[in-house]
């Protein structure tokens, strides 16, 4: 466990207390990471997480100064190329549209993400984004085999190609390449400008998103805004061999900190996430019905969703429903 800075520290001790109460058989091994901490402190959580196989994380804060951001460190050093994200309506959260189902598949270790950046002559400063063929490739193998692992219809790229034409233009033909080897998915692209205001209009028309980097996090945060905002939805990063989980579009929420108003569930879904992922359906199901009940049919919803409840009475509402389930 990263707890991560902001209201990272205190979501997680209700994921604790939401799995002591719920007889979750895990054990965790928390280590924090500062914006001052060293080098070695960020290799020490690295090879936690290598031993352990697993992590839930909190977003860490960066001291300006750190060359390259840990979270981005972290990624990359794990060799995480996939950010998935699934984004749907809960039923009865107030939201700008209903029963949205739309999965993100985000480059999740390259494109504008390469922290690489220098200034070539005094006020002239060039970024580099890196496009490969084989993160690319294995990214959109990931989504293909995604959704027609889960009865999904439709995979649409989302690019800029018009005007990165050798970037963005060698992401979208790698997907026309990979939507071959899938004839029973229907395939589209779209421009990431158009696909912001599709979005926006009619969201319905969305199944399977596959996308680089930067990207992901503008219609992440698009999607998650169209659901009812950033506290609801959960984040997975994957790679061949470890897997991280986190909330979906990795806010730090500095400005609500200590005051009992940050909506839990976004936390409390990675962490179910994560023990789907290590084969406790049980716990994750219990955790996730837990979560329904409470938004859904409760009504107890925090600030954020319009509602008057605090972070401690939606996690006492989740914590209710999760004994009841305990017990069974
Ligand atoms: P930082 O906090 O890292 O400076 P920021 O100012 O962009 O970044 P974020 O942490 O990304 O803020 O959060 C964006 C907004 O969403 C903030 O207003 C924050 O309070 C709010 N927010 C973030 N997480 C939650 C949450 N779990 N529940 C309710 N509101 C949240």
């Amino acid at each position: 466990m990263l707890p991560g800075g902001g209201i990272g520290p205190e979501l997680m001790s209700f994921v604790k207390e939401v799995f002591m109460f719920g007889g979750v058989p895990i054990n965790f091994e928390t280590i924090q990471i500062y914006p001052s901490s060293r080098d070695d402190d960020l290799q020490n959580a690295i090879t936690s997480i290598r031993r352990n196989g697993v992590a839930i994380k909190g977003n860490l804060i960066d001291n300006f100064n750190n060359e390259i951001s840990h979270n981005v460190a972290i990624r990359n050093e794990l060799d995480l190329f996939v950010n998935v994200l699934h984004m749907y309506s809960y039923k009865n959260v107030p939201s700008k549209h209903q029963n949205i189902d739309i999965i993100v598949v985000r480059q999740n270790i390259e494109g504008e993400y390469t922290m690489l950046e220098h200034e070539v002559v005094e006020g002239v400063v060039e970024y580099l984004k890196v496009i490969t063929k084989e993160n690319s490739r294995r990214l959109a193998r990931y989504a293909f085999e995604l959704a027609l692992n889960n009865g999904r219809k439709k995979v649409t790229s989302v690019h800029k190609a018009n005007i990165m034409k050798l970037s963005d233009g060698l992401f979208l033909k790698i997907c026309f390449e990979m939507a071959k080897e899938y004839p029973d998915l229907q395939f589209e692209q779209i421009i990431v400008d158009n696909c912001c205001m599709q979005l926006v209009s009619n969201p319905h028309q969305f199944d399977v998103m596959v996308m680089p980097n930067l990207y992901g996090t503008i219609i992440t945060n698009i999607i998650c805004g169209l659901v009812g905002g950033v506290g609801l939805i959960s984040g997975r990063n994957y790679g061949e061999n470890y897997a991280v989980f986190e909330p979906g579009t990795r806010n730090t929420g500095t400005d609500i900190v200590g005051s009992n108003i940050a909506n839990p569930v976004a936390m409390l879904n990675a962490s179910a996430d994560m023990l789907e992922h290590l084969g406790l359906n049980f716990h994750c199901d219990m955790i996730r019905t837990a979560i329904t009940k409470t938004l859904s049919e409760d009504l107890v919803h925090t600030m954020d969703l319009c509602g008057k409840a605090s972070t401690t009475d939606v996690v006492g509402n989740i914590i209710k429903h999760v004994k009841h389930f305990a017990k069974m």
